[in-house]
């Protein structure tokens, strides 16, 4: 059997640009979704990686705004590209909008396995505040139309740490979700922090003075609580958490995200989409919309920046990506690839986290326990390289 490979297909076109996004994102361009549907199988032509295909997911952006039919098309052009006969899962993110009328049906036909629904919330303050185009309401219906569809693994996703968002309003959201049945459920903290790296969108204008009103009513105590109870409530509910954002009933893990927390291969097409090969190259594409479909309408591959990892740089992520998962990372494993215990990189660092009840070590398997996970990127220092020298 090859070694498996994963797609990732970006779809960046959005009916209303939500303020607090980083995702390359576009408005107002619902008349260049066809021409750039052509190109996204164009670039299939022009992206060579081997493997076979194991997931495939499409995220945006809205890629319910593409029709069943277009997404068909989008796979058939994989196939021409990957062997797909153990493709596992294929999800497609979807807006619970009744504006915007998913294609249910279409999608089923088309090979799309799992439905990833954009919720954010079920209270219709909270929507407001967000300056969503839906309602609980249209979230309830979404997924009701979904499950009618056939869909069987349907996920949603759901933001705390909105200002003016009480701890009891996340409790009566959460169980709101849960009486609707979805089979995932993905918790996001409100991020209004920019993020300047080559994986977020620059902000827009507009955006910046909603994201500065809504961050004077954040409380980052009260979004650690909302995170802390978000278990409690969904374990008991029969949700396993699996990782720092997810949770899922037995069977239901995401496996295309298993598959970017194991550093398996994966190619990214669409306006700023990234690709890993799996050992030390990530790649990342042109994210201006006109720049990509001119440059891929051209022949060119519509490559923008590439980064080598280095060996430590590969250790950290392996570290880093591993301790995600609530199973944790395996000593012997990390050992075994990069020749270093992850232990041994900065003890004094690592002992002070155990001791804070942070990071769990039960010999070879080291895991965040559950206040770790809460601090996950304070744990993660303990195993930067960098920091390590300038103790
Ligand atoms: S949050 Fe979703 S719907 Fe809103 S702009 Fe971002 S991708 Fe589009």
């Amino acid at each position: 059997m090859e070694p498996s490979h994963h797609l990732y297909v970006h779809v960046p076109f959005c009916r209303l640009v939500c303020a607090y996004c980083d995702f390359v994102t576009v408005g107002g361009r619902a008349h260049d979704v066809g021409r750039y549907a052509d190109a996204l199988r164009r670039e299939l032509d022009l992206r060579p990686a081997p493997g076979e295909l194991r997931t495939v997911y499409f995220g945006g952006g809205t890629p319910s705004l593409l029709d069943g039919a277009t997404i068909g098309a989008i796979l058939d052009a994989a196939r021409v590209r990957w062997p797909m006969s153990a493709l596992d899962e294929v999800t497609l993110e979807a807006n619970p909008s009744s504006r915007e009328t998913p294609d249910w049906d279409g999608y089923r036909n088309a090979g799309v396995t799992r439905i990833s629904l954009g919720v954010q919330s079920l209270r219709d303050e909270e929507l407001t505040s967000l300056a969503r185009g839906h309602t609980g309401d249209e979230a309830r219906d979404a997924l009701a139309a979904a499950r009618a569809a056939g869909f069987r693994d349907i996920s949603i996703d759901l933001i705390y740490g909105i200002g003016g968002q009480s701890l009891a309003d996340w409790r009566d959201g959460l169980e709101r979700a849960i009486e609707l049945g979805p089979d995932h459920v993905s918790c996001y903290a409100l991020q209004l922090a920019l993020q300047p790296d080559e994986w977020a969108a620059p902000p827009r204008p507009g955006a910046l003075r909603w994201r500065d009103r809504m961050v004077r009513r954040q409380d980052d105590e009260l979004a650690v609580d909302q995170y802390g109870i978000a278990d409690e409530i969904l374990a008991a509910a029969g949700f396993i958490q699996y990782e720092l954002s997810s949770w899922a009933r037995p069977g239901h893990e995401s496996r295309h995200n298993a598959a970017y927390w194991a550093r398996r291969p994966y190619t990214g097409i669409g306006a700023g989409a990234h690709s890993y090969d799996g050992a030390a190259e990530r790649s990342w594409n042109e994210r201006d919309l006109d720049a990509y479909l001119t440059g891929v309408e051209a022949g060119e591959r519509p490559v923008a920046g590439r980064e080598e990892l280095d060996h430590a740089t590969r250790a950290f992520e392996a570290v880093a990506l591993g301790l995600r998962r609530v199973a944790g990372i395996r000593r012997s494993e990390v050992l075994a690839e990069f020749g270093e215990d992850p232990l041994d990189r900065d003890p004094a660092a690592v002992d002070e986290v155990v001791r804070a009840g942070l990071l769990e070590v039960d010999g070879d398997r080291v895991t965040l326990t559950d206040r770790g996970r809460l601090l996950a990127s304070e744990v993660l220092l303990a195993f930067v390289p960098e920091v390590a020298v300038r103790r």
